[in-house]
């Protein structure tokens, strides 16, 4: 055995000797046999964090309360055109519906794809008359709270096809950006009616409509406002009086688990 094999065995030994497990961290990964991530969600806020500041696109997970497990189920992700999407593994989330209640789906709106997103509207003659760059940049970071109407169209769709409410089930659905966390969970009223009415061929698109329509009654500025407001209180707040669906803003340094 030579010095390198001696080395590797001698530090084989080491991790099999350490009794903590290896440190996990959420990470932005395309592929679909990303590793599980087990911790609290409170410690997973902050990998959250670092990735809303660094990543350069979206991700998603699917977490499970009962086992503080993160499931990553982003796939391609896809930024252009003023959009930014990223797929969903489907496959990876009926197997978990079929497993567990209860399913946190968390996805990212990171702070350098959104300045990537805004470019046009920086340059946009129309908008930088009435406003300065800066603010153009400090409107669009608050407005990264706000779901897209592809996230709404998703939520629904999700819980249309996976959550069975012969068995208590309960989906919810946040997204991570600068300031916080929003809760975009669709309400157990309007899924009876949508998934009986639309559950065919057309329900994402269905439900993507539904979503842009809810959105279309938001305006930025007094999203702004609101989520200005709530981080320096320290305080949730409602981005929308729509009832289907609640859009509640949390600031990250009020929360502390979202099991309330
Ligand atoms: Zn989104």
């Amino acid at each position: 055995m030579g010095a390198g094999n001696l080395l590797k065995l001698l530090s084989t030994v080491y991790v099999l000797g350490s009794c903590s497990p290896p440190v996990q961290f959420l990470a932005v990964n395309s592929s679909p046999t990303a590793p599980i991530v087990y911790k609290q969600e409170k410690e997973a806020f902050k990998d959250l964090r670092k990735l809303v500041a660094e990543a350069e696109v979206e991700e998603a997970w699917c977490y499970v309360p009962e086992e503080t497990s993160w499931h990553d189920i982003g796939l391609e992700v896809a930024v252009g055109n003023g959009r930014a999407t990223v797929d969903y593994d489907l496959q990876k989330i009926g197997k978990l519906a079929a497993e567990h209640e209860t399913l946190d789906f968390y996805h990212l709106h990171p702070q350098p794809m959104m300045m990537n997103l805004i470019a046009p509207y920086v340059r946009d003659p129309s908008l930088s008359r009435r406003y300065s760059k800066q603010r153009i940049k400090e409107i669009f970071t608050a407005d990264a709270a706000v779901p897209s109407p592809d996230d709404l169209g998703s939520a629904i769709y999700l819980a249309c096809t996976y959550q069975q409410p012969n068995r208590q089930q309960q989906f919810r659905f946040f997204i991570a950006s600068h300031y916080g966390i929003t809760n975009y969970t669709p309400q157990p009223e309007l899924l009876t009616d949508f998934c009986r009415l639309f559950g065919g061929a057309n329900l994402l698109t269905l439900a993507t409509a539904f979503g842009k329509n809810i959105l279309e009654e938001l305006h930025p500025e007094v999203v702004e406002r609101k989520i200005k407001r709530a981080v320096a209180g320290g305080f949730p707040t409602s981005l929308s009086p729509d009832l289907m669906i609640t859009i509640e803003f949390i600031p990250y340094d009020r929360r502390g688990s979202v099991n309330r």
